[in-house]
This record gives C-alpha cells, structure tokens and sequence, in this order.
C-alpha cells in the first residue's frame, strides 16, 4: 500500500517515514501544502497523513477543496496537543482520523490500518480467499491454516490484490505500492515477485488480466 505523507518538521517527517517503510508500506513525503493537489493528482495513494500547520498555508484548507472536488482519500490529521479546535476543524473539513503530536508510532499504525479497513467497508485487520488467510497486523500468511513466507515486497502486493479482489489492479497502480518515487521503478521485478507469489499459492489464484493487469477473484465468482 502506498502513502501520501505531508509533514514540514524534518525529524517527525523522518521518523515517520522510516517507521511506515519498517510497517510495509511505500511513503512519499512531502512537506508543502502546494505539493498535496499535484501528488495526489498523478498518483493513487491508499491513505493521507496530514499536517496542519505548513510552511506555505493551512493542511486543512487544501483538505477542505479535495472534499469539496470529490477526492475521497482516507485522510488522518497530525494536530498539536492542545489544540481542540484544529481537530473539530479538521474532522468537520473531511479528515476521517486525527492523531495528536508527538504521536505513538504503533497507534498511528493501528489508525491507518482501521481507515483503510473502514475504507473497503471490512471491520476487520484480516482477509480471507479461497483458503488463504492475510493478517494486516501481523503480515502473517497462511495457506489452508499453513504459513507461508513472504518478501515484504510479496507482502505488499499479495495485499494489494487482496484489498482489490474481485477487480484488476493494473501493473502502474501495484508497482505504485512497492516504491517510493525516489526509488527506480522496474515492471520485470514486479513480474519476479508475481511469479514467486504464484509459485507459493498456487498458479490459478492471481490472475493475469490481458492489457489491465493481474486480478484475485472473489471466491463465489469461482
Ligand atoms: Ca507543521
């Protein structure tokens, strides 16, 4: 999964960067409320961390035009302490969560994994297909109650499938997830990790689809 993180404080930027990176997720980080519209215009993100107060306006003013054009990102806000207005403020502008600064990595973890659960209307960390079961939280796989190894990357991209089950993922939106715009982006790795995934569950689970890209069925449309 791909994140869309703004934040203009260079230590906390990092820190939560790095952590997200740990957690499996591809970052990119921004610290400009200017870079917001242009990044989420060109790219897909599963979910944005937002902070308020930047350099060059206010986060959630950018947050409230997104809304008003229909952008329906799952965004968390990162507020100050005492600062209740800005979180009434920011969930009345269209933020779905709001954490405190400085916040608990786990919690802000835990947060992101309940907005994108909430966002596929799943109440759950876990999905489960045709025998296979993926835990969100623990990045555990297993097959028919069996576990099964994976690469983080195989991790990420066996999770997007999943997320996105019953329709095609093109090949842009899953190499989105794996990387991060700094990082060189390779079609031939991503078709190694496919082929290493198919080769741990089976062929027939992830489909390719001709000129879209590859798609996991929902089980009754087997
Ligand atoms: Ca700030």
């Amino acid at each position: 999964m791909r994140l869309l993180l703004i934040e203009d404080d260079n230590l906390l930027g990092e820190g939560i960067r790095d952590w997200l990176i740990h957690d499996g997720y591809a970052i990119d980080w921004f610290t400009r409320a200017q870079d917001i519209a242009h990044a989420i215009k060109i790219e897909h993100f599963d979910l944005m961390i937002l902070d308020i107060g930047l350099p060059d306006g206010d986060g959630l003013a950018v947050l409230k035009q997104l809304r008003e054009q229909g952008e329906q990102i799952p965004v968390l806000i990162l507020t100050a302490r005492d600062a209740i207005h800005d979180r009434i403020e920011g969930l009345d502008s269209g933020a779905d969560d709001y954490l405190v600064k400085p916040c608990d990595l786990h919690e802000l973890s835990a947060r992101i994994r309940a907005l994108v659960r909430r966002n596929r209307g799943n109440a759950s960390n876990v999905i489960k297909c045709d025998g296979l079961t993926l835990d969100m939280e623990t990045h555990q796989v297993l097959k028919n109650g069996d576990p099964i190894e994976f690469s983080p990357r195989e991790f990420s991209l066996l999770q997007t499938l999943l997320i996105n089950m019953g329709r095609p993922v093109s090949r842009n939106r899953l190499l989105e997830s794996l990387y991060d715009w700094d990082k060189e982006i390779n079609s031939n790795t991503m078709e190694v990790h496919i082929h290493h995934i198919r080769k741990k569950l089976g062929n027939g689970m992830i489909r390719t689809i001709r000129g879209l890209g590859y798609q996991i069925d929902r089980q009754d449309e087997h």
